[in-house]
């Protein structure tokens, strides 16, 4: 069965029209939860337990061949590295939010977390991960970004640990003041580099590129947890460019004549917004604002003391991968329950429309409008992945179901949702037509997937 016969299947179980499957078609229907550089390892999330998502840097592409001796690129560049080879298990990793998950492994070597704020179930093994990670990563500590508000809250935290880490049964010193011996530690294994983070800023990713022309940078955005201090995230990836068009045809030594006179000869470089991360939100800390517009927006978005956000939090919807909370997953709940959603700073299924209409990036990059879609711009599509998911939704298969009914239609396509967290034990056990041949190494599911899953699934189908 074709992926447009089940979904067709689908919509006679669902009730829906053919015409909003037509997106399935259209080449988008099996989005990678990958960027341009990046790969998702581990996506592990339940509201109120944990969250933690691990993402891996991709292998650099392959060399290019050797340059001859008039490459002139080469000549302004010296670029003569061999290619980068692997010589730890991993590549190079990032984390966002860690949260005590049962992904913990796969975080220990991310060189980078993003703590989107302060609530335990995203910051409940921050200092294991700060231990595990100087012990057994060649003794440096990662760097955490922190929502500043939040650094002396963690660095309280953290001195505590420390001083729980250090603790010994040993004897105090005696009267002469002699240390204590024989190996007892008095120093905690906690390392760990804080850096106090706020909306607007932008920072490099140092030390981790892939080959020798692309580095990446981070960038935040305020988003509206209830009031606690919070942030979303973007990675992004800038890529030499080479030489500017109409310097291409000239000679390495004609090339280094202009760069002696102070021509700039070298390209703007190629900037990809590639991964973004949204972190505990409401809808207001993600719909676009509107001014003086006649839509049916909430016009005190971003405003109402909260200053706008330096950067345009329509970034995260443009970027190649988007992880995206979503909380609350009943579209036949009312106003009354999405409002309450609202003031515990989480989205409601209900807001996702809303939300991604409301920004020109997604429209732009194929997303809520089928008719920009159907013209494709060449743009690489969002992949979005959902997250943060509400416990009270288990089995696995219920809360997909949830999400199928009340996810705006032309977003199904490029959907996964980190669902492991809420597979039941008979989910899990199931071997037949299970559920678990869906779910990937890295913990989400397609929906695309399901819809075709759950069509196969149907009495009298083959
Ligand atoms: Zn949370
Ligand atoms: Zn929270």
């Amino acid at each position: 069965m074709t992926i447009t016969e089940s979904l067709q299947d689908r919509s006679m179980v669902y009730g829906q029209t053919k015409q909003t499957l037509l997106l399935f078609d259209d080449g988008h229907s099996t989005t990678a939860m990958s960027s341009t550089h990046w790969s998702t390892v581990s996506t592990w999330s339940k509201a109120g337990v944990g969250t933690c998502i691990v993402l891996e840097l991709k292998d650099p592409p392959p060399p290019p061949p050797p340059p001859s001796s008039s490459s002139l690129e080469d000549a302004i560049l010296h670029h003569h590295q061999t290619p980068t080879t692997k010589s730890s298990r991993t590549g190079p990793r990032i984390v966002f939010d860690v949260g005590a998950t049962p992904c913990f492994d796969d975080a220990i070597p991310a060189k980078y977390v993003f703590l989107s704020h302060g609530h335990i179930d995203h910051v409940g093994a921050l200092f294991s991960h700060a231990r595990a990670h100087a012990m057994t990563c060649g003794g440096a500590g990662a760097t955490y970004f922190v929502p500043a508000p939040l650094l002396p809250q963690v660095e309280l935290c953290r001195d505590a640990m420390a001083v729980l880490d250090a603790s010994t049964s040993r004897p105090p010193p005696d009267a002469d003041g002699e240390e204590n011996k024989g190996g007892s530690r008095s120093k905690s294994l906690i390392d760990m580099k804080l850096v106090p983070v706020r909306a607007g800023d932008e920072m490099p990713l140092r030390g981790i590129k892939c080959g020798s022309k692309t580095s990446f940078f981070m960038r935040a955005f305020d988003v509206d947890h209830a009031g606690h201090p919070a942030l979303g995230y973007v990675i992004g990836s800038r890529t030499t460019a080479g030489l500017k068009e109409e310097y291409r045809m000239l000679d390495g030594a004609q090339i280094r004549d202009l760069v002696k006179s102070s021509v700039s000869v070298m390209a703007d470089p190629i900037e990809r917004i590639e991964v973004a991360y949204t972190g505990d939100t409401c809808a207001r800390g993600l719909t676009k604002k509107r001014r003086g517009g006649d839509d049916n927006l909430d016009t005190t978005i971003n405003e109402g003391g909260c200053k706008p956000p330096p950067f345009d939090i329509g970034q995260l919807f443009g970027a190649e991968l988007l992880f995206c909370e979503l909380t609350y997953l009943d579209s036949a709940e009312d106003e009354t329950r999405r409002y309450v959603a609202s003031e515990r700073g989480h989205l409601h299924i209900n807001d996702i429309d809303g939300i991604f209409a409301s920004h020109d990036t997604y429209r732009k990059g194929g997303g809520i409008s089928p008719n920009v879609a159907s013209q494709g711009d060449g743009e690489k599509p969002t992949s979005i992945v959902f997250y943060h998911l509400s416990a009270k939704y288990q089995p696995a298969c219920h809360a997909l179901d949830l999400i199928v009914e009340g996810l705006p239609h032309q977003l199904r396509g490029r959907c996964h949702v980190a669902i492991s967290s809420l597979l039941s034990q008979k989910e899990k056990k199931t071997v037949e037509d299970s559920i678990n041949e869906l779910i990937r190494p890295c913990g989400c599911i397609s929906l695309a997937e399901y819809l075709q899953w759950k069509a196969a699934l149907l009495p009298g189908r083959s």
